[in-house]
């Protein structure tokens, strides 16, 4: 069948040309059954995804002008929907199915199976749902009541969650399969903070981007604030800080401008906040008032790869309130620790086969913690196979 490029740029695939049909034809409701049954988070991802290099990036009305504007239909779509989308509540279960993590990954498997009959419980080690989506991406791009939306859905649908609760510090997965859950599903995310591993980084103004995101009230950074890193999460930080008082907030990149790795519009964001960047500068130990920053210079070692170092001699005291530090997460590891056999690799990230089956049976895993940080729709993508595959699990090995 003839699939259009806007959704083979997708990851998910999404319908959006029978989608604008269905919408022309004043059928928002059908147009909106459809988009949710492929991607539960078509609400979050319509907002969230870098469209310019997925559905809008490969629109053929792009190639000459102006791309449809898919994120803003699929948009409208979805957030009519969600308002009178009535989900089907089981009351004949197939089985226990425990999810760990309400990320894009938990929820997008929560979704599905209970959709499909079975007894859904979330495991959250917060007070509420949605993991990077509501202690991480900044009300400004994604509004929380977008998530108390769906988390209500999920309630109507017959979805038991247990907030407040980290599993591996007090119950375990061995405890779930003792209670008769089936299947236990493991989408834990990343959030162990990287460090730098430079003297002063214990310092009292010397934050970590995920710390601060979570709660960024609750910080006290001053008029000017650093950050360093050049991700999207730097960009995140720096357009919150902004909006927390901040005055004056410098991003510094250890290279030239091709360490940025952000998306071009939320560096602009970024910009247009007030935003200023400094290249070429490594934070060499952090002190009071500030940063030792040093130039830098890259070198080729022996084996081709490039590194970057500082050149000995350059450090020069850059004063500011507070720094951020941006430069990535990795998984923390509660729920490997307390159960034999799941296995990770050098990184800490859990191991699994194609389908998300973990090296202990009946435990799944998906989503960050799997991959290393990615994207919702990245999440969203994997996490429909693996509900596939614990319902397949279920049905036929349990
Ligand atoms: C600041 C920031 C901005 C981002 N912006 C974007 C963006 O604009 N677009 C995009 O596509 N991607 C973005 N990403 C990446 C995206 O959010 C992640 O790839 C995605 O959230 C991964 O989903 P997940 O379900 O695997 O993990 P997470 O979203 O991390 O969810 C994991 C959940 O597991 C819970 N948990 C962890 N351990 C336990 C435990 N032991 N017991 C119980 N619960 C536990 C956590 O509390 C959390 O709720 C961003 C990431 C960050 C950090």
């Amino acid at each position: 069948m003839y699939e259009p490029d806007c959704t083979k740029g997708c990851p998910v695939a999404t319908p959006i040309r029978d989608a604008i049909r269905l919408l022309l034809e004043s059928r928002i409701p059908d147009a909106g059954k459809l988009l949710l049954e492929n991607n539960p988070l078509s609400i979050i991802c319509c907002r969230v995804c870098s469209q310019e290099n997925q559905c809008e990036g490969h629109c053929v009305l792009g190639r000459k002008g102006s791309p449809v504007h898919i994120s803003a239909i699929e948009q409208y779509i979805s957030d009519y929907y969600l308002n009178i989308y009535k989900p089907k509540v089981s009351k004949n279960f197939k089985g226990r199915v425990a999810i760990i993590g309400s990320g894009p990954a938990g929820l997008t498997i929560a979704f599905t199976l209970a959709q499909r009959d079975y007894d859904v419980t979330i495991f959250e080690q917060n007070d509420q749902v949605g993991g990077i989506l509501r202690y991480g991406i900044p009300e400004f791009r994604l509004p929380k009541s977008v998530l108390d939306r769906l988390t209500q859905k999920l309630y109507e649908m017959g979805i038991k969650i247990k907030p407040n609760t980290t599993i591996g510090a007090n119950i375990t997965v061995d405890d779930l399969f003792r209670d008769d859950f089936k299947a236990v599903f493991i989408g834990t995310g990343v959030w162990r903070p990287s460090k730098l591993n430079v003297k002063g980084e214990s310092l009292g103004h010397v934050h970590y981007a995920i710390e601060y995101l979570r709660n960024p009230n609750v910080y006290n950074l001053g008029k000017k604030v650093a950050v360093i890193g050049a991700g999207n999460v730097a960009m995140d930080v720096a357009r919150t800080a902004f909006r927390h008082g901040a005055q004056e907030v410098n991003i510094l990149c250890y290279k030239d401008e091709s360490t940025i790795t952000a998306r071009e519009h939320e560096v602009e964001y970024a910009k247009i906040d007030g935003a200023e960047f400094i290249f070429n500068k490594s934070a060499v130990e952090f002190v009071d008032g500030g940063i030792m920053l040093a130039d830098t210079e890259i070198i080729i070692d022996e084996n081709n790869n490039e590194i970057v170092r500082p050149i000995p001699g350059t450090e020069k005291l850059y004063e500011c309130d507070s720094v951020i530090v941006a430069i990535s997460q990795g998984p923390r590891a509660v729920i490997v620790s307390s159960t034999k056999g799941i296995e990770v690799n050098e990184r800490g990230l859990v191991k699994t086969d194609e389908i998300g089956r973990t090296s202990r049976k009946g435990v799944f895993a998906s989503g960050d913690v799997v991959t290393g940080a990615k994207t919702v729709v990245e999440a969203v993508r994997i996490s429909k196979i693996v509900a596939n595959a614990i319902d397949d699990y279920i049905t036929n090995e349990c």
